[in-house]
Protein backbone atom coordinates (compact mmCIF):
# COMPACT_ATOMS: atom_id res chain seq x y z
CA UNK A 1 0.00 0.00 0.00
CA UNK A 2 1.78 3.12 -1.26
CA UNK A 3 2.23 6.24 1.87
CA UNK A 4 -1.14 8.52 1.88
CA UNK A 5 -0.25 12.08 2.13
CA UNK A 6 -0.91 12.14 6.10
CA UNK A 7 2.03 9.63 6.43
CA UNK A 8 4.47 11.45 4.28
CA UNK A 9 4.34 14.56 6.02
CA UNK A 10 4.62 12.86 9.58
CA UNK A 11 7.54 11.09 8.31
CA UNK A 12 9.30 13.72 6.19
CA UNK A 13 8.06 17.27 7.37
CA UNK A 14 6.57 17.34 11.21
CA UNK A 15 9.73 17.08 12.94
CA UNK A 16 11.45 20.20 11.82
CA UNK A 17 9.48 23.06 13.23
CA UNK A 18 10.91 24.03 16.50
CA UNK A 19 11.86 27.46 16.68
CA UNK A 20 11.80 30.30 19.16
CA UNK A 21 8.80 31.75 17.52
CA UNK A 22 6.72 28.92 17.13
CA UNK A 23 3.84 28.34 19.20
CA UNK A 24 1.96 26.03 17.67
CA UNK A 25 3.77 24.07 14.36
CA UNK A 26 2.36 21.16 11.79
CA UNK A 27 -0.84 19.36 12.35
CA UNK A 28 -2.96 21.93 13.06
CA UNK A 29 -5.15 24.22 10.72
CA UNK A 30 -2.91 26.75 10.93
CA UNK A 31 0.58 27.24 12.39
CA UNK A 32 1.18 29.93 15.56
CA UNK A 33 3.96 32.13 15.43
CA UNK A 34 4.93 34.46 18.14
CA UNK A 35 5.78 38.39 17.34
CA UNK A 36 7.18 40.72 19.53
CA UNK A 37 5.38 44.14 20.29
CA UNK A 38 5.09 46.22 17.69
CA UNK A 39 7.02 44.07 15.52
CA UNK A 40 5.75 43.83 11.55
CA UNK A 41 5.05 40.65 9.91
CA UNK A 42 7.27 39.98 6.81
CA UNK A 43 6.12 37.43 4.32
CA UNK A 44 7.67 36.11 0.95
CA UNK A 45 6.71 32.85 -1.34
CA UNK A 46 8.64 31.53 -4.31
CA UNK A 47 7.89 28.59 -6.44
CA UNK A 48 10.44 26.63 -7.82
CA UNK A 49 9.90 23.74 -10.85
CA UNK A 50 11.66 21.05 -12.24
CA UNK A 51 13.28 22.10 -15.69
CA UNK A 52 12.87 25.95 -15.42
CA UNK A 53 14.46 26.30 -11.73
CA UNK A 54 16.92 23.52 -11.34
CA UNK A 55 17.85 20.83 -13.69
CA UNK A 56 15.57 18.04 -13.58
CA UNK A 57 18.13 15.39 -12.78
CA UNK A 58 19.02 17.41 -9.72
CA UNK A 59 19.62 16.10 -5.97
CA UNK A 60 16.60 16.40 -4.11
CA UNK A 61 18.58 17.52 -1.25
CA UNK A 62 19.87 20.26 -3.20
CA UNK A 63 16.29 21.15 -4.78
CA UNK A 64 15.25 21.42 -1.28
CA UNK A 65 17.88 23.39 0.17
CA UNK A 66 18.10 25.56 -2.91
CA UNK A 67 14.48 26.02 -2.48
CA UNK A 68 14.57 27.17 0.77
CA UNK A 69 17.51 29.70 0.34
CA UNK A 70 16.26 31.52 -2.34
CA UNK A 71 12.71 32.03 -0.30
CA UNK A 72 14.79 32.85 2.76
CA UNK A 73 16.75 35.52 0.81
CA UNK A 74 13.62 37.67 0.19
CA UNK A 75 13.34 37.95 4.00
CA UNK A 76 17.22 39.13 4.10
CA UNK A 77 16.62 41.64 1.57
CA UNK A 78 14.40 43.09 3.79
CA UNK A 79 16.74 42.89 7.12
CA UNK A 80 13.88 40.41 8.44
CA UNK A 81 14.70 38.21 11.28
CA UNK A 82 13.45 34.54 9.99
CA UNK A 83 10.53 33.04 12.20
CA UNK A 84 9.86 30.17 9.90
CA UNK A 85 8.54 28.50 6.76
CA UNK A 86 5.69 26.91 4.94
CA UNK A 87 5.94 24.28 2.06
CA UNK A 88 3.32 23.37 -0.33
CA UNK A 89 4.97 20.31 -1.86
CA UNK A 90 3.70 18.27 -5.43
CA UNK A 91 5.13 15.39 -6.17
CA UNK A 92 4.10 13.16 -9.28
CA UNK A 93 4.69 9.50 -6.40
CA UNK A 94 5.33 9.15 -3.41
CA UNK A 95 8.78 8.27 -3.85
CA UNK A 96 9.88 7.50 -0.35
CA UNK A 97 14.10 7.35 -0.88
CA UNK A 98 13.43 10.82 -3.08
CA UNK A 99 11.43 11.97 -0.01
CA UNK A 100 14.09 11.09 2.50
CA UNK A 101 17.09 13.14 0.67
CA UNK A 102 14.34 15.93 -0.33
CA UNK A 103 13.69 16.48 3.69
CA UNK A 104 17.32 15.91 4.80
CA UNK A 105 18.15 19.21 2.44
CA UNK A 106 15.09 20.55 4.24
CA UNK A 107 16.41 20.00 7.77
CA UNK A 108 19.81 21.36 6.64
CA UNK A 109 18.48 24.75 5.24
CA UNK A 110 15.65 24.88 8.43
CA UNK A 111 18.60 24.56 11.19
CA UNK A 112 21.00 26.83 9.59
CA UNK A 113 18.45 29.77 7.98
CA UNK A 114 16.37 29.31 11.07
CA UNK A 115 13.29 28.67 9.50
CA UNK A 116 11.40 26.05 11.36
CA UNK A 117 8.70 24.26 8.81
CA UNK A 118 5.84 25.13 10.74
CA UNK A 119 3.09 24.14 7.75
CA UNK A 120 2.29 23.08 4.34
CA UNK A 121 0.15 21.57 1.56
CA UNK A 122 1.52 17.85 -0.18
CA UNK A 123 -0.47 17.40 -3.37
CA UNK A 124 0.40 15.24 -6.41
CA UNK A 125 1.45 16.42 -9.90
CA UNK A 126 4.04 17.58 -11.58
CA UNK A 127 7.25 18.26 -9.11
CA UNK A 128 7.21 21.95 -7.77
CA UNK A 129 8.13 23.34 -4.50
CA UNK A 130 6.28 26.25 -3.19
CA UNK A 131 8.06 27.68 -0.13
CA UNK A 132 6.89 30.82 1.71
CA UNK A 133 8.55 32.76 4.43
CA UNK A 134 7.58 34.55 7.40
CA UNK A 135 9.60 36.90 9.09
CA UNK A 136 9.93 39.87 11.52
CA UNK A 137 10.95 43.46 11.69
CA UNK A 138 11.43 45.93 14.49
CA UNK A 139 8.58 48.48 14.28
CA UNK A 140 8.65 51.30 11.70
CA UNK A 141 11.66 50.01 9.95
CA UNK A 142 12.18 47.53 6.97
CA UNK A 143 15.45 48.01 4.19
CA UNK A 144 13.04 48.26 1.23
CA UNK A 145 14.31 49.29 -2.60
CA UNK A 146 13.04 52.81 -2.63
CA UNK A 147 15.23 54.82 -0.84
CA UNK A 148 18.45 55.26 -2.42
CA UNK A 149 19.79 58.48 -3.24
CA UNK A 150 22.18 59.94 -5.39
CA UNK A 151 25.79 60.01 -4.02
CA UNK A 152 24.94 56.55 -2.04
CA UNK A 153 27.69 54.25 -2.68
CA UNK A 154 26.54 51.00 -4.37
CA UNK A 155 27.72 46.94 -2.51
CA UNK A 156 27.35 44.09 -2.84
CA UNK A 157 27.62 41.00 -0.99
CA UNK A 158 30.01 37.80 -1.36
CA UNK A 159 31.00 37.23 -4.75
CA UNK A 160 29.01 37.17 -7.84
CA UNK A 161 28.66 35.20 -11.37
CA UNK A 162 29.07 31.55 -9.38
CA UNK A 163 25.94 29.92 -9.71
CA UNK A 164 25.36 31.30 -13.40
CA UNK A 165 29.06 29.47 -13.99
CA UNK A 166 27.58 26.45 -11.78
CA UNK A 167 24.37 26.19 -13.84
CA UNK A 168 26.27 26.12 -17.39
CA UNK A 169 28.57 23.37 -15.47
CA UNK A 170 25.17 21.82 -14.49
CA UNK A 171 24.23 21.65 -18.48
CA UNK A 172 27.46 20.93 -19.81
CA UNK A 173 28.26 24.21 -21.36
CA UNK A 174 31.11 25.11 -18.93
CA UNK A 175 33.75 22.09 -18.44
CA UNK A 176 36.46 23.65 -16.11
CA UNK A 177 39.04 21.22 -13.76
CA UNK A 178 36.60 18.86 -11.15
CA UNK A 179 37.05 20.85 -7.88
CA UNK A 180 36.47 24.22 -9.54
CA UNK A 181 33.20 22.75 -11.15
CA UNK A 182 32.14 21.15 -7.37
CA UNK A 183 32.56 24.42 -5.77
CA UNK A 184 30.56 26.50 -8.62
CA UNK A 185 28.06 23.72 -8.75
CA UNK A 186 28.04 24.51 -5.24
CA UNK A 187 27.36 28.00 -5.29
CA UNK A 188 24.23 26.72 -7.73
CA UNK A 189 22.98 24.25 -5.29
CA UNK A 190 23.36 25.95 -1.95
CA UNK A 191 23.17 30.09 -1.82
CA UNK A 192 23.55 31.81 1.08
CA UNK A 193 21.13 33.56 2.38
CA UNK A 194 22.24 36.53 3.67
CA UNK A 195 19.73 36.51 7.07
CA UNK A 196 22.47 38.38 9.47
CA UNK A 197 23.91 40.69 6.99
CA UNK A 198 20.66 41.99 5.88
CA UNK A 199 19.56 42.26 9.69
CA UNK A 200 23.02 44.46 10.15
CA UNK A 201 21.92 46.78 7.48
CA UNK A 202 18.51 47.80 8.84
CA UNK A 203 19.97 50.94 10.47
CA UNK A 204 22.24 52.09 7.34
CA UNK A 205 20.99 50.82 4.41
CA UNK A 206 18.86 53.13 2.16
CA UNK A 207 18.02 50.44 -0.19
CA UNK A 208 18.25 46.60 -0.86
CA UNK A 209 17.55 43.53 -2.51
CA UNK A 210 18.91 40.22 -3.08
CA UNK A 211 20.03 38.72 -6.69
CA UNK A 212 18.05 36.24 -8.11
CA UNK A 213 18.25 37.40 -11.59
CA UNK A 214 21.14 38.80 -12.11
CA UNK A 215 22.91 41.83 -10.90
CA UNK A 216 21.59 44.22 -13.92
CA UNK A 217 17.96 42.99 -13.57
CA UNK A 218 17.66 43.41 -9.97
CA UNK A 219 19.95 46.94 -9.52
CA UNK A 220 17.27 48.20 -11.96
CA UNK A 221 14.36 47.51 -9.66
CA UNK A 222 16.23 49.83 -6.90
CA UNK A 223 16.74 52.39 -9.38
CA UNK A 224 13.24 52.23 -10.63
CA UNK A 225 11.73 51.84 -6.96
CA UNK A 226 13.91 55.01 -5.37
CA UNK A 227 13.85 57.11 -8.64
CA UNK A 228 17.63 57.33 -9.66
CA UNK A 229 20.19 56.08 -11.81
CA UNK A 230 22.54 53.17 -10.58
CA UNK A 231 26.37 53.49 -12.11
CA UNK A 232 28.14 49.77 -11.83
CA UNK A 233 32.09 49.41 -12.86
CA UNK A 234 32.15 46.19 -14.23
CA UNK A 235 35.87 45.74 -13.00
CA UNK A 236 35.16 46.16 -9.52
CA UNK A 237 32.72 42.92 -9.60
CA UNK A 238 33.73 40.84 -6.83
CA UNK A 239 34.73 37.71 -8.58
CA UNK A 240 35.48 34.24 -6.79
CA UNK A 241 39.18 32.65 -7.42
CA UNK A 242 36.92 30.31 -9.63
CA UNK A 243 36.00 32.85 -11.95
CA UNK A 244 39.02 35.28 -11.68
CA UNK A 245 40.87 31.85 -13.14
CA UNK A 246 38.48 31.71 -16.43
CA UNK A 247 39.89 32.09 -19.47
CA UNK A 248 37.51 34.32 -20.74
CA UNK A 249 36.93 37.58 -18.70
CA UNK A 250 34.30 38.82 -20.66
CA UNK A 251 32.13 35.49 -19.65
CA UNK A 252 33.15 35.93 -16.47
CA UNK A 253 31.62 39.19 -16.26
CA UNK A 254 28.75 38.43 -18.21
CA UNK A 255 27.95 36.12 -15.50
CA UNK A 256 28.70 38.26 -12.72
CA UNK A 257 26.42 40.94 -14.47
CA UNK A 258 23.40 39.18 -16.18
CA UNK A 259 23.68 35.81 -14.80
CA UNK A 260 20.87 35.17 -12.04
CA UNK A 261 20.78 32.42 -8.78
CA UNK A 262 23.43 34.16 -6.98
CA UNK A 263 21.55 35.82 -3.52
CA UNK A 264 23.83 37.81 -2.19
CA UNK A 265 22.79 41.35 -1.17
CA UNK A 266 23.08 44.55 -3.40
CA UNK A 267 22.20 47.41 -1.55
CA UNK A 268 23.26 51.20 -0.93
CA UNK A 269 24.49 52.75 2.03
CA UNK A 270 25.13 56.89 2.45
CA UNK A 271 28.54 58.59 1.48
CA UNK A 272 30.65 57.81 4.22
CA UNK A 273 28.96 54.82 5.86
CA UNK A 274 31.83 51.84 5.91
CA UNK A 275 30.52 48.60 4.52
CA UNK A 276 30.12 45.18 6.22
CA UNK A 277 32.61 42.75 6.19
CA UNK A 278 32.65 40.75 2.70
CA UNK A 279 31.20 43.36 1.08
CA UNK A 280 32.53 45.08 -1.82
CA UNK A 281 31.84 48.59 -3.64
CA UNK A 282 30.81 48.12 -7.00
CA UNK A 283 29.61 51.46 -7.97
CA UNK A 284 27.45 54.81 -7.00
CA UNK A 285 23.89 56.52 -7.13
CA UNK A 286 23.54 59.24 -9.08
CA UNK A 287 20.43 61.62 -9.98
CA UNK A 288 18.64 59.84 -12.96
CA UNK A 289 17.17 56.81 -14.06
CA UNK A 290 17.98 53.22 -15.24
CA UNK A 291 21.60 51.31 -14.68
CA UNK A 292 24.65 52.44 -16.76
CA UNK A 293 27.45 49.91 -16.57
CA UNK A 294 29.93 51.38 -19.26
CA UNK A 295 31.58 48.59 -22.00
CA UNK A 296 28.24 46.27 -20.88
CA UNK A 297 25.22 47.37 -22.65
CA UNK A 298 24.84 44.34 -24.29
CA UNK A 299 23.91 42.21 -21.80
CA UNK A 300 20.74 41.31 -21.37
CA UNK A 301 18.98 41.69 -18.13
CA UNK A 302 16.47 39.31 -16.53
CA UNK A 303 14.71 36.22 -16.95
CA UNK A 304 11.58 36.52 -18.21
CA UNK A 305 8.70 33.26 -17.51
CA UNK A 306 6.51 34.29 -20.44
P1 LIG B 1 -5.69 21.16 5.97
O1 LIG B 1 -6.58 20.24 5.17
O2 LIG B 1 -6.25 21.59 7.27
O3 LIG B 1 -5.13 22.27 5.13
P2 LIG B 1 -3.64 19.24 5.46
O4 LIG B 1 -4.32 17.94 5.48
O5 LIG B 1 -3.33 19.87 4.14
O6 LIG B 1 -4.43 20.26 6.39
O7 LIG B 1 -2.27 19.13 6.26
C1 LIG B 1 -2.23 18.61 7.57
C2 LIG B 1 -1.17 19.33 8.37
O8 LIG B 1 0.11 19.04 7.81
C3 LIG B 1 -1.31 20.84 8.38
O9 LIG B 1 -0.88 21.31 9.63
C4 LIG B 1 -0.36 21.28 7.28
O10 LIG B 1 0.14 22.58 7.53
C5 LIG B 1 0.74 20.23 7.40
N1 LIG B 1 1.44 19.96 6.12
C6 LIG B 1 0.90 19.45 4.98
N2 LIG B 1 1.84 19.30 4.04
C7 LIG B 1 3.01 19.74 4.58
C8 LIG B 1 4.33 19.87 4.10
N3 LIG B 1 4.70 19.52 2.84
N4 LIG B 1 5.26 20.39 4.93
C9 LIG B 1 4.91 20.77 6.17
N5 LIG B 1 3.70 20.66 6.70
C10 LIG B 1 2.73 20.16 5.90
MG1 LIG C 1 -4.22 21.58 3.17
Amino acid sequence: MPADEFSLIARYFSSLGAGPAVVLGVGDDCALLQLAPGECLATSVDTVLEGVHFPADSLPEDVAYRAVAAAASDLAAMGARPLGMTLALTLPAADELWLHSFSQGLAAAASELSLPLVGGDTTRGPLTITVQVLGALPPGRALTRGAARPGDGLYVSGTLGDAAAGLAVLQGRYRPELEVAEYLEGRFFRPTARLQLGASLLHDATAAIDLSDGLLADAGHIAAASGVQLRIDAQALPLSAALQAHPDRAQALAWALAGGDDYELCFCLPAGASPPAGCTRIGEVAAGAGVVCPGFEHLATGYRHF
